[in-house]
């Protein structure tokens, strides 16, 4: 017997539709790359949005068809976010910090057939636009004013132009919800970039996940800032999440700098933000260099890569934030687990506690996790055995775009590439990356660990932990660090720190100071690169 409740889509369109029906006068505050401040509501969000889908109609851009952006967060990106996927194309956001032949080569495997891009991106797109044969229209997201008059792209047009004069009405398409609504390329750490493609059913379903108390808790009373981009991994879904809640949204646009997020946060009283370590660590450099405070700042969600426990604690003694350490991936839309506290964990002492939210901590509802063996056995749930992390959900990868990579289940479960332990109580702690995964002796060290430990050390801006050949133990840690401007540390003095703090075995054998550690596109570090740089490298003693 079914159910006899009413059969509505779930649809990215409907998002914008309450937001502007019950939000109507929520705001929506922008750091133009203009360099001012753009304000409006979600009201006028929502007729723009409208416009841009009759101006895709004005193209003849078929449903499923592609458009990509090459966009900071802002007021027209969101725009774009409803306009596009509501109409029946597909969002495809890039990251313009690739490398503009890659950026190339993502446009064309995407076929995108609108192109729209900040002016911060014009010289990128001059370099590709002749090798880009499926855009038909170049879409530069300023007002006719702004745009230079000499670009050498044929038929560029500014987004203000663009949608000027269309229609303010425009009838969502009825779409079935597992109809595809946005497209987001994996980073392609090894290997070419893979499309994952959300369906509109999957970001609905993560926008309600995410706005859940022990996830983002976003409400109709807090001011939202994401640092985090919306090219990547939708700025972890916050443009919908925005949407579903009322809340405030503010956008950065180009100026991550610590001086203009901290301005920005100050300036629209943000009580929750969202953002990569690297990014609060230039804020809080920012803050402590200048003896700041955050009036309003309460609660950070910080994922993409591990946040060392010494930003954790930094954010709540000094500021009375708390860190939502976060774990996730563009597979994963990207919400996998958040780390909040159980009730029964409240009367633990503020040391215990802070153990328990340096873990990436618990799955969301809707997102199952297993750890297994390298025979794929699963094993326990106690905080010890670590194994290889898969996941399977409604918002987690089932294939990658055009098939590219095979059929990536195994047994209906997303292989993660993660390495974790999982407790008991489901608090997941990463140790690695696998391909980062340092064997010594049998035994495995968890990078992670060790670079959280120097992160600690207050002369530390950056540390990564790389595995070295040794002819008898396979493997020994070596920690390369990064010091903070105008500190010193030695050798020594860095290993000592470590003494007491792990097994003497795993304590690394060696500290290589350098001035920069290479970061990848979405701010990680790259250790195939930082590995590169040391091939020369040998371990003391050999
Ligand atoms: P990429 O395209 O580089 O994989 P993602 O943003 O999808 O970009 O990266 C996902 C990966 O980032 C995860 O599989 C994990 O290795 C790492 N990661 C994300 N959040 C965390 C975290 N809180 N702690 C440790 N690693 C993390």
């Amino acid at each position: 017997m079914l159910g006899q409740m009413q059969d509505r889509p779930l649809l990215i369109s409907s998002l914008i539709d309450f937001a502007e029906r019950f939000h109507g006068d929520g705001e929506i505050v922008s750091r133009r790359v203009e360099g001012d401040i753009h304000r409006y509501t979600y009201a006028d969000a929502a007729v723009r949005s409208r416009q841009v889908a009759n101006a895709l109609d004005h193209l003849r851009i078929a449903h499923g068809s592609r458009i990509g952006t090459l966009a900071w967060n802002g007021y027209r990106h969101f725009e774009l976010y409803y306009g596009v996927s509501g109409s029946g194309r597909i969002l495809h956001t890039i990251n313009p910090r690739l490398h503009p032949e890659q950026v190339a080569w993502i446009i064309n495997h995407a076929e995108d057939e609108v192109l729209c891009f900040d002016l911060t991106f014009l010289p990128i797109l001059k370099a590709i636009h002749a090798h880009c044969p499926h855009v038909r229209q170049w879409v530069a997201l300023c007002d006719a004013d702004s745009l230079p008059g000499d670009t050498g792209m044929p038929g560029l047009i500014a987004y203000e132009q663009w949608i000027a004069g269309q229609g303010t009405d425009y009838e969502w398409p009825m779409l079935d919800e597992n109809t595809a609504a946005c497209l987001c390329y994996t980073s392609g750490t090894t290997g070419n970039p893979k499309g994952v493609l959300y369906s509109h059913r999957s970001s609905v379903l993560h926008a309600y996940a995410a706005a859940m108390p022990d996830v983002m808790c976003l409400s109709a009373r807090d001011s939202v800032l994401p640092v985090v981009p919306m090219f990547h991994v939708n700025a972890w879904g916050i443009p919908y999440t925005g949407a579903a809640t009322g809340c405030k949204l503010v956008f950065p646009g180009p100026a991550l700098d610590g001086k203009s997020v901290y301005e920005l946060m100050e300036a629209e009283q943000v009580t929750f933000a969202a953002g990569v370590p690297t990014v609060w660590q230039m804020l809080l450099g920012h803050m402590q260099q200048n003896g700041l405070r955050f009036r309003t700042l309460q609660r950070t969600v910080i994922g993409g890569s591990a946040c060392p426990p010494a930003m954790i604690s930094a954010f709540k003694e000094q500021y009375g934030v708390t860190v939502l350490h976060a774990w996730g991936m563009t597979e994963m839309s990207p919400l996998g687990t958040l780390c909040t506290l159980k009730n029964k964990h409240l009367k633990l002492s503020a040391e215990e506690q802070l153990k328990i939210l340096c873990t990436q901590g618990r799955p969301v509802f809707g997102v199952d996790m297993k750890i297994v063996d390298d025979a794929g056995h699963e094993l326990p749930h106690d905080g010890v055995a670590q194994g290889e992390l898969l996941v399977k959900g409604p918002w987690i990868i089932r294939a990658y775009f055009k098939g590219e990579g095979g059929d990536p289940l195994i047994d209906g479960w997303f292989p993660t590439g993660d390495v974790a332990t999982i407790n008991a109580e489901g608090y997941l702690h990463i140790t690695d990356r696998s391909k980062d995964v340092i064997k010594s002796g049998g035994e495995w060290i968890s990078s992670i660990d060790v670079e959280n430990i120097a992160m600690a050390h207050p002369a530390v801006a950056m540390a990564a932990c790389l595995g070295m050949r040794h002819p008898k133990w396979d493997e020994r840690p070596v920690v390369v660090v990064v010091k903070k401007p105008d500190t010193e540390v030695t050798r020594e003095e860095l290993l000592a720190f470590y003494q007491g703090k792990l097994s003497k075995w795993q304590i690394p054998d060696d500290v290589i100071f350098v001035a920069a550690i290479p970061l990848g596109a979405t701010g990680k570090m790259q250790k195939i690169k930082l590995r590169e740089q040391l091939a020369d490298y040998v371990l003391p003693g050999l």
